[in-house]
């Protein structure tokens, strides 16, 4: 007998192995086994299983099974069929797809083998023992600490723990700094397991309000979709604060009921625990909540109960999508236009695409919820794949969308207080919101101190010295320059690198800074700040709560206070600059701009009292700009879908990117070269390759980026080239990656 077996490994195919007569288990498909590869023992996933080894290999050459783990499969085959189509469709290796969804798959086979006595001691090598490092409470870095010593430290400091392994990835040498910053009292290693944030998360009585009219209609039309059993897909094309999230809670009841699974998708589950906790009130603790602080034990438990049927329901972040939620009826995927249900490293997938890909394949109902839908899910209605399903009111009669004005940074100048960000209408609104015991929302997208450090002598910026991207100045703990790109950080310097001029300039406004000068400005004010720097993780959690116990009365942030918080008290949210959303090099830009302004904007007034909404720009005649502060979305959705079908963009064609890098930009330019000139040779007329031309982000990590775009309609020609492309082998030190559907053009 033979298996070919998927090994966790970057390469394309499966492996052909023997099972030798004695083995006392027969293999069978979705089970895993251990296997040597190479001269490393691996576990790997049984996909087929025959009488014959195939044409190409000669059966006597192959290396036998080592052991057989599982009876039963582990991965079903609805989920296994679907992660095939997966890797098939993202060109990526089965190995490592597979990886997605087992990600207790190493550790779990070796608990399993430990159990039926089968683990030799020289196997134990191959788990993964995961080392974390741990900041030592309340320490702070001394004055001589730099380089990369103190990257790595400031990375640390802003996490509860972090495997070493991953620090490794992003520094250099960081295990051996590690060892020194623990010689030093700032930090000391562990293996420990992380600590849930289901543990934190907040329980709040169950709740079930009487559903609006508009919500029973969705919730009528979902229940008799689960009801037939045929794949159908809707779009739940609700504003903010329509009730999106109880039209998913009911859905995920009636399966529940019948006995059924059900996944739901969240942009970010860290940020969402009142949305967890909602669901648990609902729904009963029988449910995983799936997240990347989840240490490997509790992973392992909530895979195996979903994998039994004990829990039916998977909520979570991108990642829930490869839950083994059985008899698998309903897939939801809240905010279905945020960017962050890509993947942007490894397997590049798009877990709001696949939602729709694996519910189909399991005759599932799919819904994806939105106040802003995406281009895709519009075109997809248009066409009739999906149906649309309207919440065209908030849920809480009272609430009504919030007033937007739009402030002309051109024309008008600073308020009283003299801060340009501050212009004298958003100060006043804060006067009145201030003075009427409300709470405020400001949102500006840069984190950090000032964006840049400008010299008046040579007039450049000081940049990473390893990505062509200028420095951001922080200064909450010590003032020092950080890469927003590689989390490189040094101390500020006080010359210029190149000129070696002392006048510098601090260019710009970051969260940091807007935190400072409010706190000037209104000195009576209780003000927070929620951005990377402040809230990893579950800390980001504890300045939600006091912003919900009203211990705060500004936020200012970035994105992450754009996200689906629902907050009552708040009434008035400013955007501090739209036009930075604007400027980005990406035919998405507009259309991101316009979710971030409808959303952000869609955290005022969800109480009972009416909200008001400040967009400040240079741009106010810029639709994406002019139609948000109209809560128009049907208008531009319907200019944007023209403006792609005339360019030629998706929804109206399809988009590959190959992103080239090397540590030499000659070396990366000429393979892409290369790699474009074999496009094109496998192109036909219908297919257009444009480029190669340098990434708009040049370097990163001392890498030169290279580009070129595959592009066309034709879903067969297409990937004809992307598989010539993926099968050339790359030379040198050139990594290629294919992004198929990319959603970050950077
Ligand atoms: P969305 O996800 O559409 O932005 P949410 O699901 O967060 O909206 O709901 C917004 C607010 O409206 C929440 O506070 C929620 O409890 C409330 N809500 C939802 N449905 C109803 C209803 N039928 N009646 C009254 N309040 C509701
Ligand atoms: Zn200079
Ligand atoms: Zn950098």
């Amino acid at each position: 007998m033979f298996v070919r077996v998927a090994v966790p490994v970057p390469l394309g195919q499966a492996f052909t192995y023997s099972v030798p007569e004695a083995t006392k288990v027969a293999p069978v498909r979705g089970a895993r086994v251990l296997v040597e590869f190479g001269k490393r023992k691996l576990f790997g996933v049984v996909l087929d299983v025959s009488p014959t080894a195939g044409d190409e290999v000669e059966p006597a050459k192959l290396k036998p099974v080592l052991a057989v783990i599982d009876t039963e499969p582990v991965v079903k085959s609805e989920l296994l069929d679907f992660l095939l189509e997966l890797a098939r469709y993202y060109l990526a290796p089965i190995g490592e797809v597979l990886r997605l969804a087992l990600p207790a798959l190493e550790r779990g086979s070796l608990e399993d083998l430990a159990e039926q006595g089968l683990l030799a001691p020289k196997a134990r090598a191959v788990g993964r023992v995961v080392q974390v490092a741990v900041a030592s409470a309340g320490a702070s870095a001394p004055e001589t600490l730099a380089g990369a010593a103190l990257a790595v430290w400031q990375h640390l400091s802003e996490k509860e723990a972090v495997p070493i392994g991953d620090l490794e990835k992003l520094h250099k040498g960081a295990r051996r700094t590690i060892k020194k910053l623990a010689e030093l009292g700032l930090c000391h290693i562990e293996r420990r397991e992380q600590v849930s944030a289901n543990a934190t998360a907040e329980f709040s009585p169950d709740q079930r309000p009487e559903l609006t009219e508009a919500q029973a209609r969705a919730v009528a039309a979902l229940t008799e979709a689960l009801d037939q059993r045929t794949p159908r897909a809707f779009l739940l094309d609700g504003v903010t604060a329509s009730g999106k999230t109880e039209v998913y809670l009911h859905a995920a009841e009636h399966c529940l009921k019948q006995g059924k699974g059900a996944i739901v998708l969240v942009p970010e589950i860290a940020l969402t625990p009142q949305l967890t906790a909602r669901f648990r009130a609902r729904l009963g603790d029988a449910i995983a909540i799936v997240h990347s602080g989840l240490g490997n034990k509790e992973r392992l438990h909530m895979w195996k109960q979903l994998q039994k049927g004990a829990f039916k329901v998977a909520v979570g972040a991108r990642s829930a999508l490869f839950a083994p939620v059985t008899d698998l009826a309903l897939i939801c995927v809240d905010e279905e236009h945020d960017g962050s249900f890509k993947q942007e490293e490894g397997v590049r997938y798009n877990a709001r695409d696949m939602a729709l890909l694996r519910a189909h394949r399991a005759e599932a109902v799919a819904v994806l919820g939105s106040a802003t839908p995406s281009l895709s899910s519009e075109a997809a209605v248009r066409s009739g794949k999906m149906t649309r399903l309207r919440l065209p009111a908030r849920a809480n009669q009272k609430a009504v969308l919030p007033r937007v004005t739009v402030v002309d940074l051109k024309r008008v100048g600073a308020g009283p207080s003299g801060d340009r960000f501050l212009s004298l209408p958003l100060y006043r609104a804060l006067e009145r919101c201030l003075g009427a015991g409300e709470q405020a929302i400001l949102f500006l997208n840069r984190r950090g101190f000032a964006p840049s450090l400008v010299c008046e002598g040579c007039g450049n910026f000081i940049e990473c010295p390893q990505c062509s991207v200028a420095m951001t100045l922080h200064r909450a703990r010590g003032e020092r320059l950080v890469c927003h790109y590689c989390d490189y950080a040094r101390a500020r310097t006080e010359t210029c690198p190149r000129c070696g001029s002392d006048r510098l300039t601090e260019e710009g406004v970051g969260t940091e800074r807007v935190e400072e000068q409010l706190g000037k400005a209104f000195p009576k004010a209780r003000i927070g700040r929620l951005d990377r720097d402040v809230a990893a993780g579950a800390k980001s959690e504890r300045v939600l709560a006091r912003m919900r116990r009203g211990e705060i009365d500004i936020l200012v942030g970035t994105q992450m206070v754009t996200k689906g918080h629902d907050l009552p008290s708040v009434t008035l949210v400013g955007v501090l600059n739209a036009d930075a959303a604007l400027s980005l090099p990406d035919f998405r830009a507009a259309e991101r701009c316009f979710h971030l302004l409808v959303q952000v904007a869609g955290r005022a007034g969800r109480g009972d009292k009416p909200g008001e909404v400040l967009i400040q720009t240079r741009q106010p005649e810029h639709p994406a700009v002019a139609l948000a502060a109209q809560h128009d979305v049907p208008g531009f959705t319907e200019r944007e879908m023209r403006e792609r079908r005339e360019l030629g963009y998706p929804p109206f064609a399809r988009l590959a990117l190959i992103k080239l890098d090397a540590l030499d930009a000659a070396v990366a330019e000429r393979e892409a070269t290369r790699l474009a000139a074999l496009a094109r040779s496998l192109a036909t007329p219908v297919i257009s390759v444009v480029g190669p031309a340098p990434a708009p982000l040049a370097r990163l990590r001392n890498r030169y980026r290279f580009r070129f775009m595959v592009r066309g309609s034709d879903r067969a020609a297409l990937r004809k080239v992307l598989l010539g492309l993926a099968r050339a082998k790359p030379r040198g030190d050139v990594r290629v990656a294919i992004d198929v559907d990319p959603v970050s053009m950077l």
